[in-house]
């Protein structure tokens, strides 16, 4: 938190709350798509357990963790502000097969299902505990080498065993955008789209959650379908400049 204290900070988080939902909405109108139709993941990954409450309060319900041990560390720290049972949280980040036992069954859903020995791991888990994990497939639209993610091909490849597993559903698709070109950003979310539609077309499954948009692009992932954002700096820095 920065020297205006809790109130300024608790401040700064409803009015900055207030400006996203508006750009959420305006882009929705844009593509002529209906605004409740894309849900606002705040991603905690940079402040503490308190900041998150006052996110809380402020308005939002639902948060992203990168890491499995930051999550554990949040989900004990939220247990302490009672206000707070109903938070969701979901794993969005690199998740290793070796970690998924702090994972299954603690969260809403996991974003980043980046190969299909990780889908099995969290099956396996899951038929353990008798959870099924709610899972998107994460997909590297661009081709870049410094994202994970299956390849276009590999999620077509992957999808019918997946698919299979008995402790995981598919609900759909997540990807990252390049940083700083927009014109490739908005190329990503609708391959990330056509792509949705042609696996869900091919399986039969409705596939209808596309995790996508970040605090540069949310709006273009927004016009070109996106169901969930996930928004890091421009809901916990200040110092953000909202475009
Ligand atoms: C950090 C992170 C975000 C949020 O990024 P911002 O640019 O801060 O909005 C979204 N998705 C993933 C996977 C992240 O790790």
């Amino acid at each position: 938190m920065d020297g205006t204290g809790e109130e300024g900070y608790a401040a700064f988080l409803a009015e900055r709350r207030g400006e996203i939902l508006q750009r959420i909405a305006e882009a929705a109108a844009r593509a002529g798509r209906d605004p409740a139709e894309v849900a606002l993941l705040a991603v905690s990954k940079t402040v503490g357990v308190a900041e998150v409450d006052l996110a809380w309060r402020a308005g939002y319900r639902a948060f992203g963790e990168n890491r499995p041990q930051e999550l554990a560390r949040k989900l004990k720290g939220a247990a302490a502000y009672p206000e707070m049972a109903g938070a969701r949280f979901d794993m969005i980040g690199n998740l290793q097969t070796n970690k998924v036992r702090e994972v299954v069954g603690n969260v809403a859903l996991i974003h980043s299902v980046s190969s299909a020995r990780l889908a099995e791991a969290i099956s396996r888990r899951g038929a353990a505990r008798g959870v099924t994990s709610d899972v998107l497939l994460e997909v590297n639209v661009s081709g870049e080498q410094s994202k994970s993610g299956f390849s276009p091909d590999g999620a077509r490849a992957a999808l019918d065993a997946i698919l299979a597993l008995p402790a995981v559903s598919v609900r759909g698709l997540m990807a990252m955008a390049p940083a700083h070109d927009m014109d490739a950003a908005r190329r990503v979310f609708s391959g990330l789209r056509e792509l949705r539609d042609e696996l869900a077309a091919r399986s039969g499954m409705a596939l209808p959650v596309l995790s996508c948009g970040m605090s540069d692009d949310f709006p273009i992932a927004v016009e070109e379908g996106s169901t969930i954002v996930r928004l890091g700096r421009t809901v916990f820095d200040p110092s953000y400049v909202l475009g």
